[in-house]
């Protein structure tokens, strides 16, 4: 979602003669669009800021440095007052004001710079204010956001106190922007949200529709792939999971994080499933469709988590067989209810469960990718490869597709026959 938020700033910045450039030295403004999910992420913008420093030093420009996103949102004018340097701290629903905000720190020659921190929830929606036309810089397969926010309040998360409430985007703005992307180049579609089927909204014929009603709508545009993520169990609908079956363009994947197997923290955690609730809805989605990958988010060592509860996480894995999947340490973030939670697990502790459960994921994606070996398979090839006359390219289940090939393919869905699996990758021959 940041990448989505930084190509729609880059958007709205190109009208008043910004353009990337190739380094930070060459920069007039610079941008650190920061996620604030993890502590790990949110320290990483003061690492950044110093080398930024050291090459704002070298080149002698007046360069204008900003905070945006969650850290922007979550810390405001602690970051100005920690880092001296940066001018400007906005979060990901004031974004739209970026001409006016550049504007106010503007500052004569020889007067002290001007700083402002803007992180007051706005009345107006930021998409009913963003007017510039898509033109997704990553055109071929193009982010669109839907939803954003979110309203579950999970005990561990930080997303409802920066992103804010849940809000759906309605479905003539997503029509238009689906179509001025497609305009652009856009062969995938890959569909938005803290949530995103918890998307509801209204229609074009001003009914509801539902999300799954939206997708069969941009499947009838002309678009090659539609893909939707992060998606939560509790609003995986009979309907969403059927539209794998009944919808062409909607790729067999689905990335539906279940954070534990153990349903006393999945309790704790304020998930609302449990262990056998998220079994139901894979197993059903894969009666529609039984060969979907099935991808998903863990936490370990949520506070309290004993080795039983580790135990059925692995044992949850063992009952998925996932395609792919992130994990992380849990990671105590300020004002969040399990901050306050006693029992907060050692960093040694999380780090070992990590480790297990990284290795049984690990040996699941090799077997996963190892199943395609020998098999005809259809690519979307979206970017030049490593090496001359060399492609990369997305199957349809999300893995990364090697192979050679003329630059002049990219953009193309090839045929292409798997004659290596890697832990990460598929190597292909253009059949
Ligand atoms: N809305 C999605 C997830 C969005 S956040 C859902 O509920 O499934 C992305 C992922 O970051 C989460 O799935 C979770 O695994 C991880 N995450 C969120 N807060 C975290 C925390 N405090 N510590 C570690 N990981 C966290
Ligand atoms: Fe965070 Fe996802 Fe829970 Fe919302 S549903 S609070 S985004 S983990």
């Amino acid at each position: 979602m940041n990448e989505y938020d930084s190509e729609r700033m880059a958007e709205i910045l190109e009208p008043l003669n910004y353009f990337p450039v190739s380094e930070p030295g060459k920069a007039d403004l610079i941008i650190l669009n920061t996620c604030h999910i993890r502590e790990k992420a949110a320290e990483k913008i003061y690492s950044e800021l110093g080398r930024i420093k050291k090459i704002n030093l070298s080149s002698k420009r007046d360069t204008k440095i900003a905070v945006a996103g969650c850290v922007g949102q979550a810390q405001g004018q602690e970051i100005i007052n920690r880092a001296p340097m940066v001018d400007l701290v906005f979060g990901p629903l004031t974004y739209h004001q970026l001409p006016e905000m550049l504007e106010s720190i503007k500052t004569e020659k020889g007067l002290p710079k001007k700083r402002l921190v803007n992180i007051d929830v706005p009345d107006v929606d930021k998409f009913d204010e963003l007017k510039e036309p898509r033109k997704s810089l990553k055109s071929i397969s193009s982010l669109l956001s839907i939803q954003e926010g979110c309203d579950k309040f999970c005990s561990f998360c930080v997303v409802p106190y920066t992103r804010g409430v849940e809000i759906s985007r309605p479905a003539n703005q997503i029509m238009k922007e689906a179509i001025e992307l497609i305009e652009s180049g856009a062969k995938e579609l890959i569909l938005l949200g803290q949530n995103v089927n918890a998307w509801s909204g209204k229609g074009l014929d001003e009914s509801s529709w539902t999300f799954p009603r939206l997708i069969r709508e941009l499947s009838q545009l002309s678009i090659e792939r539609i893909r939707y993520i992060t998606s939560h169990p509790r609003d995986m609908t009979d309907e969403l999971m059927r539209s794998h079956k009944d919808i062409q363009k909607l790729q067999p994947y689905l990335h539906l994080p279940v954070q534990s197997g153990s349903d006393r923290v999945l309790k704790e955690m304020n998930r609302g499933y449990t262990f056998a609730d998220y079994m139901k809805i894979i197993d059903k989605t894969r009666e529609y469709r039984p060969d979907i990958a099935v991808s998903g988010d863990f936490i370990v060592g949520f506070p309290g988590e004993t080795d039983k509860d580790f135990q059925d996480t692995l044992r949850i894995v063992e009952e998925v067989k996932y395609a792919h999947a992130y994990s992380f340490k849990y990671s105590s973030r300020p004002g969040t209810p399990a901050s306050m939670m006693e029992n907060h697990i050692e960093e040694d502790v999380k780090s070992e469960r990590l480790k297990i459960l990284q290795d049984l994921i690990k040996q699941q994606t090799r077997d996963f990718n190892k199943s395609f070996e020998g098999k005809e398979i259809d690519v979307l090839i979206d970017k030049p490869g490593n090496g001359e006359d060399r492609l990369s390219g997305r199957s349809a289940y999300l893995q990364t597709v090697h192979m050679d090939g003329k630059a002049s393919m990219i953009g193309q869905i090839i045929k292409a026959k798997v004659s290596k699996s890697r832990d990460n990758s598929l190597e292909c021959v253009i059949s």
